[in-house]
């Protein structure tokens, strides 16, 4: 089923009709029968669609423009970054000398893309305060894992096998939890207080000689700055854990505080987020993880190193957790990561952060007569608003996210973190200006009217898109993904 307007690329099909021109064969024709084994060969023929190149051309460019991506409108989804990626990445990484270079060729012949993830290592450990960095894990929750086994081969190392338990906040972010279990610990929960900050009480009474780690998401979930970081370091410290700094969000904190400076012992970062790495479609992503000096030996193997000039890989670590990913890492989002940070320059990224904060309080401050604002103190890059005054007059956050399809936003992330009842998280970035914003307060502001004088509009939105109202569970459980002619 598809909607009247754009058939299928199926419904396209004419028999006859190509879109592509193979160039004629050069080479005498071989017998395929005689060259794949029988068990290999297909016994039933595809069936594709036969189109012109104009009528594919067509078709996929209209599908492209039903997506929504930073490039075509405002997108505030909290807990993902999803700020402007500038063109200039794109094209750096595109260079031949970049793009069109080998894994597996020598070190002598590659010192220039070398050198550039040498740089770009030294930038983050600079960034975040710490000794040294990875740049192989693939995203965020890649690089959590990381840490958590580079802990584990510390306290291992050390003969403290029964350090058994991740401390996990209730206010972290998702993967914390679930990385602390796929390492093999056993992950603890605990309590937000009410100012939305880590109950130091109750982190007192979880501590023990079991722990191995607290993770820590900062700023949290809440967008808030962790006040009693200090304390935190200082109790994990004393009970022989290590401090883990989920930094997968550190639009609010760069060039103003360092991870390094809290404390920490490791830290990973999203560069497919602060870092302006392409991301939401779950493409490549980047997750470097920085450490301190004592977790150093741990790293994954091979870390990269300088030998007077030459740039060259260090496979000899007996104490390294071992490869986490094939080469070095996702280089295309390093090469974009390395191009922001030179463009931005160290007083470029303080801005980045000041701006991000700056954006989130206004429209916070903005949006506070009109929802309900569980945490009242300033927010770092993103905030939390409750939707719970409107679900009184029976609209719920889901409904006013479809209503913002609407207007041609991207909802904020909703029912998110799990503390706040109807819960609504907004992630301006730096990168909007201040007319996008006002635009999006003004949308947000008449759908908060619109549940007061007419609440219908909201509860059955979105009504402007080419689809309306999904039915949500089977849109997940059972979607069709196969066109069957039938
Ligand atoms: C996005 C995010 C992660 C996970 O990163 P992925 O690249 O999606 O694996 C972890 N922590 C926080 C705080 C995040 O925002």
């Amino acid at each position: 089923m598809n909607t009247k307007d754009q058939p299928f690329i199926f419904e396209r099909s004419k028999p006859g009709r190509v879109g592509h021109s193979i160039p004629t064969l050069n080479i005498p024709e071989q017998n395929i029968d005689e060259l794949i084994p029988n068990a290999y060969l297909r016994k039933i023929e595809p069936e594709l669609p036969e189109v012109s190149e104009l009528d594919i051309m067509r078709h996929y460019t209209a599908l492209s423009k039903r997506n929504h991506g930073v490039d075509s409108g405002f997108y505030p989804l909290g807990s993902c970054t999803m700020k402007y990626n500038p063109k200039i990445n794109e094209n750096i990484a595109r260079l031949e000398e970049f793009a069109y270079i080998h894994p597996y060729q020598p070190v002598e012949q590659v010192q220039g893309a070398l050198e550039l993830l040498f740089e770009l290592q030294t930038s983050l450990a600079e960034i975040t305060g710490m000794d040294q960095v990875t740049l192989q894990p693939a995203a965020g929750a890649h690089g959590e894992w990381t840490g958590l086994m580079m802990i584990r081969a510390f306290h291992e190392e050390n003969g403290d096998f029964k350090r058994t338990k991740v401390i996990v906040p209730d206010s972290a972010h998702g993967t914390n939890p679930a990385s602390a279990t796929v390492a093999g610990f056993e992950s603890v929960t605990v309590r937000t207080n009410d100012q939305g900050l880590v109950d130091l009480d109750h982190l007192q009474e979880v501590v023990g000689e079991d722990t191995a780690a607290l993770m820590l998401t900062n700023p949290n979930t809440l967008g808030l700055f962790e006040t009693y970081i200090k304390e935190m370091a200082a109790i994990i410290h004393k009970a022989g854990g290590k401090l883990y700094y989920d930094g997968a969000n550190s639009n609010a904190i760069l060039g103003i505080t360092r991870p390094g400076d809290m404390g920490f012992d490791v830290v990973h970062l999203n560069l497919h987020k602060t870092f302006t790495g392409p991301h939401g479609g779950g493409g490549p992503g980047s997750g470097p993880v920085g450490v301190k000096k004592d977790l150093i030996p741990y790293l994954p193997k091979p870390i990269l190193v300088k030998n007077g000039d030459i740039y060259d890989f260090d496979y000899a670590r007996p104490k390294s957790i071992g490869r986490v990913k094939p080469y070095y890492g996702n280089f295309g989002i390093n090469v974009r990561a390395y191009t922001y940070i030179r463009t931005m320059g160290a007083k470029g990224l303080r801005k980045v952060s000041e701006y991000a904060v700056l954006n989130a309080n206004y429209m916070m401050r903005r949006l506070e007569p009109y929802y309900d604002l569980p945490y009242k103190q300033h927010c770092k890059h993103e905030f939390v608003i409750s939707g719970r005054r409107q679900k009184k007059l029976g609209v719920r956050t889901l409904d006013i996210a479809k209503r913002l399809l609407d207007f041609g936003y991207h909802p904020p992330t909703i029912y998110f973190p799990l503390n706040v009842e109807e819960c609504m998280m907004i992630e301006p970035t730096e990168t909007e200006s201040k007319e996008t914003l006002d635009e999006f307060i003004e949308a947000m502001i008449q759908i908060a009217e619109e549940v007061e004088e007419n609440p219908e509009i909201v509860q059955e939105a979105p009504h402007r898109t080419v689809i309306s109202r999904l039915d949500e569970t089977t849109a997940a459980r059972k979607p069709i993904l196969r066109y069957d002619k039938a």
